[in-house]
Order: structure tokens, then C-alpha cells, then sequence
């Protein structure tokens, strides 16, 4: 392991400062502080970055319930503020595990969340904390996800919400979800990176509590997304994976991930050698983390210019990387880059399973498939993918990924002609199966699905 400046080690002491159990802890100097006896974001020191630590850490059968609660004896709260989230499903990929070659591969969906990300896991945590300390108006940055889940927690909340976007750069489906629930939504004419100095300067300021991964709670809520992985992989697999390949932007999931395997193993839940790889996939064209990583620096250098389509990794200066990095190097995995053409590949593979995600979640795919080719990743590894947010928030990447709509007349024998001319297969087998009933999909899938096809069919009208 390369050697870190960062304190992660989880020991025995409890600080004076720790409330029933529970303590923040600066990753750089060791500082402690009370968790909720004032606002702070950072080290009051160093201004590095803080970790929620606890006195007691459960082991698997201490969890009760389902979704982020179910996990509530490794969270600050019995409780929080819920849509519910978490509890999103595992999916097997047969094809793409025979295509990728591995021996076992899955996708955890967090676009199955309330609002379609995994976001709303560290939301419902966050929101709690600002509960706790008495604020009224909640704020973040975001590439477009954050936004849609703080407005929806901060509505349920009874709480303002205040969203900085980078304009231009956030997929419709997200403003429409900030909109609707009712954030005030701010456009900076800048990008991601600098949304996210602009929100910690307000919250410095105290005019707003900032909800960005930087806030060590959100990362106690998306931690859980390790525990489900953990749970139902063994359920499922009788062993747990060896590898998990996710998306990095502020690499918040990945610090979350790190944080819920030293937990579980500091608990006696599970061994050193039973901790998943963590590997991070980026864009080509916003890859600090994986420049990090290559050259073996403790902290990323801020790119300032950034681009890929997959516009929730669009980052240059991922805030977690002190604690994302040595999760990298200590569990033996790796971060790559893959290029917005292989993106849009592995978004088709997915969809082709019937797992339809936004271009960002199918870089975790992407970045499997290359590690593969190069022989990094073995053909004998269980692998989860995770996939952090669902098709419908990007309807128009997901359109230009799709097949396009033809327009045929208002005929049926007209129809015939076109559907049999061509692709007579696929015309036939649709037919023998026309007398068959299909399974018939949940009320919320298909509100969510006509919704999201209505606003597609709108777009593809609009483009001619
Ligand atoms: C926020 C987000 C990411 C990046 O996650 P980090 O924890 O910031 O690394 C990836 N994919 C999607 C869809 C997101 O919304
Ligand atoms: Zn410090």
C-alpha cells in the first residue's frame, strides 16, 4: 500500500466530545469534535476533511427492516427523513457477464432510488443532521442528481432548498425533478467545480447548510449501498464479490464504500481479505482521480477544463479523494478511463439487459470491460458494477444511444409492410408472442415510464 497522510484507522477511544457514541474526526490532524453542537463541514484546525466515527459497530445481525434504515445501528439515527430509499435491486446480466467475461457479474441499480440516484441515501441522512442543528435552508452544487434529491428530502422536510447548477450542463430530467420539488435553482455560468466553491462560501457565511459529499453524514447514508451490496451478494452467491466497479466524481461513493468495509472489518464482520477491490471509473475527459491514482500523488490536481456526456462525473477537483485515494490503493483496486464512446457502448449493453441507466452509471461497466481487455480484472472475479442513476434523467442522451423513432402512416397493411421489410425475424417472433400476456409492470414503473416516453417522443418531434 502506498503510504497515505490521511488518519483512516478506526481505533478503540472514545473523545470527551463523542455524543451517545457518536464523533467527527479530522482524516489529516486527528482532531475530534462533538457531531451536532455546531455547523462544520471541515477540520476547525486544518480544514481537512471530517469523519463521523462511532463507539460501537455492528455486525450483519444487527440490521432489522428494510432500505437505509435497516442499517441504523452503523448510522448517527434511529430515524431519518424518508421516501424510503435504498433496498434497490441487484440485477443479474447473464449476457453481459458472458460478453465481459467474469465469473460473476451484477449491477447494483441506484436509479432505483425515490428520486433515481443513490443520492437519496446520503439525503436522508443529511437532512436529519440538518434537523438536528436547527437549520432552515438547505444548499449544494451538483451535476444535476444532488439537486433532485435535496429538493425532494428538503420538501418532505418542510425545509428551503437552494440548488447552484452549472448551466447548460445538467440533464433535463434532474431540473425538471429540483423544479417540481420546489428548490430555488441558481444557473452559474461556470462549471461544477465552481458551483461547489460558491455553495461553501454561502455556507460559510451561514447563509445555508451545505449538503454536498464534503458533509461527512451524506457519506453515513451512502455507505449502506456497501452493506446491500455485501447482504445480497452473499444471499445471492454464497460468497462476497471481489471486486466493485463504480463511477467517480467527487468520489463520495468511493470514500463511503472504503469507510463501510473498515467498519465491517473493525466490527469482526468480515476479514481483511474479504474487502471487495474499489475501482473507480471516470471519463476521459475528467480523470483526475485516475491521474491520482497513476501517479501515485495523496491528492488529485484540479482539472479546470472538463467534459464528457456523461455530465454527473463532469469534475475536475473531487473534494473526497484524501479519503477516496487510500481506499483505492488498500483494498488492491484501481481507477481507469474510458472515453464517451465506450460510455454510450456499455449504456446499450445495460440497456439490452432490460437495465436502463444514464450515461455516468455505464462507466462503471466501460471501465470493467477495459480492465478486462487489458487483463487487469481476472475472468475468475465476481464483480458488481454499480450503476448510480437511472435512464430517464438523461432522456436525451438516452434517445441519441436509442434506436430512432419511424415515422409510418396511419394504416395497418402500410405498417405490415414496413415492419416486415427488413427485420422479418424480430417481426414473427413478436407475433407469436402477440397472444401471450406479459407480466404486468408496478403502477409507480409504469407512471414513471409513460412519463419519461411522452417527454422522449416530445424531444424526438422537436429535433425534426
Ligand atoms: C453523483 C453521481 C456520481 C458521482 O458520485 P461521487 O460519489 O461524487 O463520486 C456518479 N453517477 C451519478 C449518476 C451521480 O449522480
Ligand atoms: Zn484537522
Amino acid at each position: 500500500m502506498v503510504p497515505t497522510m490521511a488518519d483512516l484507522e478506526l481505533t478503540d477511544d472514545v473523545p470527551p466530545e463523542a455524543d451517545d457514541g457518536v464523533w467527527l474526526t479530522c482524516i489529516e490532524c486527528g482532531e475530534t469534535f462533538a457531531p451536532f453542537d455546531a455547523i462544520r463541514y471541515t477540520c476547525d484546525d486544518c480544514d481537512g476533511l471530517l469523519e463521523v466515527r462511532y463507539a460501537d459497530l455492528p455486525t450483519f445481525d444487527e440490521f432489522e427492516g428494510r432500505g437505509v434504515w435497516r442499517y441504523n445501528a452503523a448510522l448517527p439515527f434511529e430515524e431519518g427523513v424518508t421516501l424510503p430509499e435504498g433496498d434497490t435491486p441487484l440485477h443479474r446480466v447473464p449476457r453481459l457477464e458472458d460478453d465481459v467475461g467474469v465469473d460473476a457479474l451484477r449491477v447494483k441499480h441506484e436509479g432505483m432510488n425515490p428520486t433515481g440516484s443513490f443520492k437519496d441515501r446520503g439525503m436522508t441522512v443529511g437532512v436529519r443532521v440538518a434537523q438536528e442543528v436547527g437549520v432552515d435552508r438547505l444548499a449544494c452544487a451538483s451535476t444535476g442528481n444532488t439537486s433532485a434529491a435535496l429538493a425532494a428530502y428538503g420538501a418532505r422536510g418542510g425545509m428551503e432548498t437552494l440548488v447552484l447548477l452549472p448551466a447548460g450542463k445538467v440533464a433535463a430530467g434532474k431540473i425538471a425533478q429540483a423544479s417540481l420539488h420546489g428548490a430555488r435553482i441558481l444557473e452559474v455560468d461556470g462549471n461544477f467545480d465552481q458551483c461547489l466553491d460558491i455553495v461553501q462560501d454561502l455556507a460559510a457565511r451561514g447563509e445555508a447548510y451545505l449538503l454536498n459529499s464534503l458533509n461527512p453524514f451524506r457519506l453515513e447514508g451512502q455507505k449502506t449501498i456497501g452493506l446491500e451490496i455485501m447482504e445480497s451478494f452473499h444471499a445471492d452467491h454464497g460468497e462476497y464479490p471481489d471486486r466493485i466497479v463504480l463511477p467517480v466524481g467527487n468520489a463520495g461513493n468511493t470514500a463511503a464504500l472504503y469507510k463501510c468495509f473498515r467498519e465491517l472489518v473493525k466490527a469482526g464482520a468480515i476479514t481483511e481479505d474479504q474487502v471487495p477491490k474499489l475501482t473507480g471509473v471516470q471519463a476521459e475527459g475528467a480523470a483526475p482521480m485516475v491521474e491520482a491514482i497513476e501517479e501515485g500523488a495523496e491528492d488529485t490536481t484540479r482539472w479546470d477544463e472538463v467534459e464528457t456526456r456523461a455530465t454527473a462525473i463532469r469534475i475536475g477537483n473531487p473534494v473526497n479523494a484524501p479519503k477516496a485515494l487510500p481506499g483505492i490503493r488498500a483494498t488492491g483496486g484501481t481507477a481507469v478511463a474510458v472515453s464517451d464512446k465506450e460510455i454510450t457502448a456499455a449504456q446499450r449493453d445495460l440497456a439490452g439487459e432490460g437495465v436502463g441507466v444514464e450515461p455516468a452509471s455505464a462507466a462503471s461497466v466501460a471501465g470493467l470491460r477495459k480492465l478486462r481487455r487489458e487483463g487487469e480484472v481476472d475472468g475468475s472475479e465476481s464483480v458488481v458494477c454499480l450503476t448510480t442513476g437511472h435512464l430517464l434523467k438523461d432522456p436525451d442522451a438516452a434517445a441519441e444511444a436509442g434506436a430512432e423513432p419511424e415515422p409510418v402512416p396511419n394504416d395497418t397493411d402500410a405498417i405490415l409492410d414496413i415492419i416486415d421489410d427488413g427485420s422479418s425475424s424480430v417481426g414473427k417472433s413478436v407475433r407469436r408472442q402477440a397472444g401471450k400476456v406479459a407480466d404486468s409492470p408496478s403502477l409507480p414503473a409504469l407512471v414513471a415510464g409513460g412519463l419519461g416516453l411522452a417527454y422522449l417522443y416530445r424531444k424526438l418531434r422537436s429535433k425534426r
